[in-house]
This record gives structure tokens, sequence and C-alpha cells, in this order.
């Protein structure tokens, strides 16, 4: 499978080097309007194929992107520190209306994976700027958030991550909810299989867990000055996914049309995903306080949307 990444950043090279530990592409095109950083990336990762995989990393222009399957869109301005996602919608819309049409004219069947922020309304506005369907246009969304969800319950619980069954809905962002309520370890109620384990899910645990997953981000980038490696896993697992036609569960944002009874909603929520891009949408049971929360953030990523001049 080719896979085209359009920004040759720390999010384009991470999932470029992710990519390649995996094994998934046979070949990966880095496109950067800064063409030396694209070359020096590909060359970089591509001495890793060595100790990992066959396959072929290299950069090109727009035209190289020519019958890739995917092209995962990481292209903009990075979030400052400090700087809300939403802050950087305006600049990082102007980016794309370039990017989403030289993309489509190269590869006109490649099913886009976005990852620049703010990712839900990017997803949104690319989903109208390209006109293709909804399911074909994927945004990481709370891909991230599901994983550090699910690594801190599984290190409360001293229980695999992989193993736990949790998700992060809505916005990638400040007004995401946490799904504790369908939260599962194998096949228990979090709060049962925590109870048998002798490490309740105490206020002060959620409290923690909740912090943990909203403040790392600003942790991270007040330190290190932008997060990567997370996310470039996170890609490379939706390119798996697609590439093998798994049909596995993830949370990604996607332009729905009805979420919590708001209309055109860019927002995470679990969804099946395979070689066509989304194939369902499974909704978890939420409590009243989390459907408020996910109907909140789902009509603030909508109004925001719509407040895009497209
Ligand atoms: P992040 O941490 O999100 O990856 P970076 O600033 O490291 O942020 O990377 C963003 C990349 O997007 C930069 O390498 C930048 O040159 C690239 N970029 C910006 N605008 C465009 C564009 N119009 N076309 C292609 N690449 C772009």
């Amino acid at each position: 499978m080719k896979i085209g990444i359009v920004g040759a950043g720390m999010v384009g090279a991470s999932a470029a080097y992710a990519i390649t530990l995996l094994g998934s592409a046979r070949e990966i095109v880095l496109v950067d309007i800064n063409a030396g950083l694209a070359h020096a990336q590909a060359e970089d990762i591509a001495h890793a194929l060595p100790f990992a995989a066959r396959g072929n990393v290299r950069a090109g222009d727009y035209a190289a992107l020519d019958g890739a399957a995917i092209v995962i869109i990481a292209a903009g301005v990075s979030q400052k520190p400090g700087e809300s996602r939403l802050d950087l919608l305006a600049r990082n819309a102007e980016v794309f209306r370039a990017v989403v049409d030289a993309t489509l004219s190269a590869a006109p069947d490649a099913l886009l994976l976005i990852a620049s922020n703010p990712v839900d309304v990017m997803t949104g506005i690319t989903t109208r700027l390209s006109g293709l369907p909804a399911s074909r246009v994927i945004g990481s969304g709370t891909i991230l958030d599901t994983a550090r969800f699910r690594h801190l319950i599984g290190q409360h619980l001293g229980v695999d991550p992989r193993s736990i069954h949790a998700y992060v809905l809505g916005e990638h962002g400040d007004s995401e909810v946490l799904a504790w309520s369908s939260a599962r370890v194998g096949a228990l109620p979090l709060a049962e299989a925590a109870a048998n384990m002798h490490a309740p899910i105490t206020d002060a645990v959620r409290a923690e867990v909740d912090r943990g997953v909203r403040g790392a981000a600003e942790r991270i980038i007040k330190a290190k000055g932008a997060t990567f490696f997370g996310i470039g896993a996170g890609l490379a697992r939706l390119v798996s996914a697609i590439g093998n036609d798994e049909r596995s569960v993830h949370s990604v944002s996607v332009l729905t049309p009805q979420v919590m009874g708001v209309a055109d909603a860019p927002v995470s929520i679990p969804r099946v995903i395979g070689r066509t891009g989304v194939i369902s949408d499974l909704m978890p049971d939420l409590d009243a306080g989390e459907a408020e929360a996910l109907a909140v953030s789902a009509r603030l990523m909508s109004a925001l949307l719509a407040e895009v001049d497209l």
C-alpha cells in the first residue's frame, strides 16, 4: 500500500516512522512546503528500514502522491504553549484550502486521515472542501485521548491497556468526554473489575485520571514544545486498520450527521474502521451527565465549523 503524508513536521514524520516500524506500507511519500525538511525526514526514516521491514520512504511533490491509498494530512502550524486548539483554526483553514485541492488532484481515490489541529474542525473543513463522503475523511480525533485514558486506567489496575475497553468521546480538546460509565476491563464493568482487583476507582482516582488525560498535551508541550510520538503511533494504527481491512474499533473524528441531537458535528465516537473508511458508528451507552457533556461538545464543534467561511 502506498501512503502519502502532507506535512513532514514532527507529527507527519512520527507517523511515517511508526508506519515504517509496523511495516504496513510498501511506499511512503512525504510532501512538505519545506522540501528540504521532507527530504531530510525521508532519508532519516529510510535508515530505519534495514532494522524494520521492507519498504520505501521518499520525499516528493504533490504529483508523487499518485496512487496513494491513504493520505495523512499533518500540515499546518503547531500549537504554541498556552494556545488553545481552537485558536489554530483560522490559520490552518487557509493552509488546507490549497493542500486538499492539490492532494486530491494527484490522488483522487485516496482516503484522507486528518491530524492537523484543531483536528475536529479541520476534519469537517476537509470533508466540505473535498466533497468526499464523510466516511472517507477521518480525523485522528480522540484516538490519542482514548489511548491516554486506557493507559492511566491500566496503570491504576495493573492491567494491560489493550484489555481496557474505554473511550474518550467528542472534541479532541477541552470539551472531551471520558466515558467512564461504559468502561470495561475484559468483560466486566470497570468498577466491578477494580473492586475485584482491590484497586477501587475512588473520586480521587477519577479526578487524577481525568487530569492525566485532559492535561497531557499541555504538560508535554510545556516541557518539549510539541506532542508527536503518541499521535504518530495512533495514525499508524489507523493506517493498518484501513490497509488490512481490519474492521477494528477506534475513536475517530468524522463529520457526523447527528450526535446527541446535534446536526453536522465533527466529533469522535467509536467507529468500525476498514478499507473503505468508517463502516459503522458504535455509540456506547452513556449516563445522563456524559450524554449531556457529549451534546455540549458536539454543539461546540458544529457551531465552530459553521462559523468557518469556506
Ligand atoms: P506538528 O508538530 O503539528 O507536526 P510542525 O510545525 O512540526 O507541526 O509541522 C507542520 C509541517 O507542515 C511543517 O513541516 C510545515 O512546513 C508544513 N506545512 C505548512 N504549510 C504547508 C503546506 N501548505 N503544504 C505542505 N506542508 C505545509
